[in-house]
């Protein structure tokens, strides 16, 4: 497998997970600001990070990402790939490997 099958697999698995996020109504907290972040991250699942404006980059960064991403795992601090961010978020930001993940 080539880098840009690797890489192609990263971006269905992160639509798959931020689909996840929307469908599961975790993007929806009764805020004013709910509207614009889920419309963003329809954005993204549809045509990419790189399709939005600095200041829609902006509110998807603070309300999407630094919520609901785990870069590291808090069990064995290894890198937790997208296909693995949903149930990480669910187990607390828990990789799917280790035995410290609750979620399995
Ligand atoms: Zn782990």
């Amino acid at each position: 497998m080539g880098m840009s099958d690797k890489g192609a697999n990263q971006l269905k698995d992160k639509r798959v997970f931020l689909r996840d996020l929307i469908d599961h109504g975790y993007l929806e907290h009764g805020r004013p600001n709910d509207r614009v972040a889920i419309r963003i991250t329809r954005q993204v699942i549809a045509r990419g990070e790189a399709s939005l404006s600095p200041n829609q980059k902006r509110v998807f960064k603070r309300e999407v990402l630094d919520v609901f991403v785990t870069v590291e795992c808090k069990g064995c601090g290894s890198n937790v790939p997208w296909s693995e961010m949903y149930p990480a978020f669910l187990s607390g930001g828990c990789c799917a490997r280790g035995s410290h993940n609750l979620y399995r």
